[in-house]
């Protein structure tokens, strides 16, 4: 199998111009669409001339052409068959796992995970009688073992947020066919940087919100999978997406899709200036993990999984041990230096800085983040690219040494 290659994907699609013939594509806001001659309607309702068929659209909470545009861009970039949009990245996650999972069934998921994402795997499915498992993502192993006869799903995201470990998604894709599972992998934190469903997943879901839109002024998430899974998820009858209804709206499919050609772009600076703002700190001998970092764990199987031009991602971690060192060096990093904001997300172009244990992930109770090893004072920080990159390494070494962190 070839490597995939995002950005050249993401250009060999038709492009959409606007109606007259503006190089924008145009929004098509409308809820409803004519139908021209009465008995297509009953045929639209069956599915049999859906605009997956090359026929009409039927109402904008199934499919809505402005919407499409988007969808057929990700389905691209990630090489999946098809894709939907949703109005959240949890939407994508949770009715992503409604769709394949019933009463009864079995998860087996990564412990280090969204916080969004463990609670409703933790505390909301088990009330619609769906329990899971919980393994170190870096583990295969683990995973394997933790399969029962009931399990349907194995969920993991590459990149673990926000310890950044790293699952190895090739081997838990064996898994996966071995015991004709489903993989689910989120790749919020590393767009273009790896392919999943190059590298063996069956599905892969996204909270937009982060770096893909990158602007961070809208909500968004998307499901990239088979043609035959989108269309269950959108079935009239059963479908997920459909029924619950977390539909995107078409405004903001525009936003999207006029961001995402400077994806690329954006990823590789995103890289460059962590790696370089990494290294500094390694030099200093500040608790630094950066998976661009050779000496980090998990540097090989990054390596191994990537797609090399978009460099190791836009996120660090600084372990400074407690609540209040890392409070101080947030709070020095930006009403001091200047450096970023504190401030939850990822992947928009400042950069932001928050402290996971007690922020984006205190939905996962103090023992499991132990077990987890996310240690109280970790500082997640989604590093931007505006300003000179020579005085952001200054600022933050004027930082940690003013904490006392070196
Ligand atoms: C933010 C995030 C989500 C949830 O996405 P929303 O768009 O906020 O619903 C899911 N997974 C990861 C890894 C995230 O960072």
């Amino acid at each position: 199998m070839g490597k995939h290659n995002p950005e050249r994907a993401m250009t060999e699609i038709r492009r959409e111009f606007g109606e007259h013939g503006g190089v924008c594509p145009c929004i098509s806001r409308s809820s409803t669409f004519t139908v021209m001659e009465p008995d297509t309607m009953p045929e639209i309702f069956e599915g049999l001339r859906g605009p997956d068929k090359g026929g009409c659209f039927l109402y904008s909470r199934h499919f809505n052409p402005t919407v499409d545009v988007l969808a057929r861009s990700l389905a691209a970039m990630e090489g999946s068959e098809f894709a939907a949009c949703t109005g959240s990245g949890m939407a994508a996650i949770s009715c992503t796992l409604l769709q394949l999972c019933h009463t009864g069934s079995h998860i087996v998921a990564s412990d280090t995970i969204y916080g969004g994402t463990h609670a409703f795997l933790k505390d909301t499915l088990p009330q619609m009688g769906v329990e899971t498992s919980f393994v170190d993502p870096s583990d295969t192993e683990a995973f394997e073992k933790a399969i029962r006869p009931e399990t349907k799903v194995l969920y993991t995201e590459v990149l673990a947020n926000p310890t950044l470990k790293m699952a190895d998604i090739p081997a838990l894709s064996k898994i996966a066919k071995a015991h004709n599972l489903t993989l689910i992998v989120d790749n919020t934190f590393t767009p273009l940087i790896f392919s999943p469903i190059a590298l063996g997943a069956d599905i892969v879901v996204y909270s937009m919100t982060k770096f893909i839109n990158g602007a961070s002024d809208v909500i968004a998430g998307s499901v990239c999978a088979s043609k035959d899974f989108i269309l269950q998820l959108m079935d009239l009858h059963t479908g997920r997406i459909m029924l619950l209804g977390p539909t995107m709206d078409p405004r903001t499919a525009f936003d999207i899709s006029q961001r995402l050609p400077h994806l690329p772009l954006r990823m590789r600076e995103h890289s460059r200036r962590a790696l370089a703002i990494a290294k500094h700190l390694e030099e200093l001998g500040a608790p630094v993990q950066y998976p661009g970092l050779p000496a980090n764990k998990h540097h090989d199987r990054f390596k191994a999984q990537m797609n090399e031009e978009f460099g190791f991602g836009g996120m660090l971690t600084l372990d400074c041990k407690t609540t209040e060192k890392a409070n101080a060096l947030m709070s020095h990093l930006q009403n001091k230096e200047n450096f970023g904001y504190i401030a939850v997300s990822l992947g928009y172009f400042d950069t932001l800085i928050s402290c996971s244990g007690s922020s984006t992930s205190s939905e996962i109770p103090v023992e499991d983040q132990a077990k987890m090893g996310l240690s109280p004072g970790l500082l997640r920080i989604a590093i931007g690219y505006t300003g000179d990159l020579a005085d952001r390494l200054s600022q933050v070494e004027r930082a940690v040494k003013a904490v006392g962190l070196v």
